[in-house]
């Protein structure tokens, strides 16, 4: 699964950290990816506020 995390747009909610907490952290307030494997990188995807997560 390719994911993109626009850093311009993320707000450091943390929203898409708590739902899926192995495939996302928050790092100087801002979300990474950290493992782009996990399945609930999809949870993130549909839950961020603004949109600022893409799944291809
Ligand atoms: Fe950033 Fe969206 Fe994650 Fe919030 S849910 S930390 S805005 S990527």
């Amino acid at each position: 699964m390719k994911i993109k995390i626009n850093e311009e747009k993320c707000i450091g909610c943390g929203v898409c950290a708590s739902l899926c907490p192995k495939g996302i952290a928050i790092l100087d307030g801002k979300a990474i990816v950290t493992d782009s494997n996990q399945e609930c990188l999809k949870d993130a995807f549909n839950a961020c506020p603004i949109n600022a997560i893409s799944i291809n």
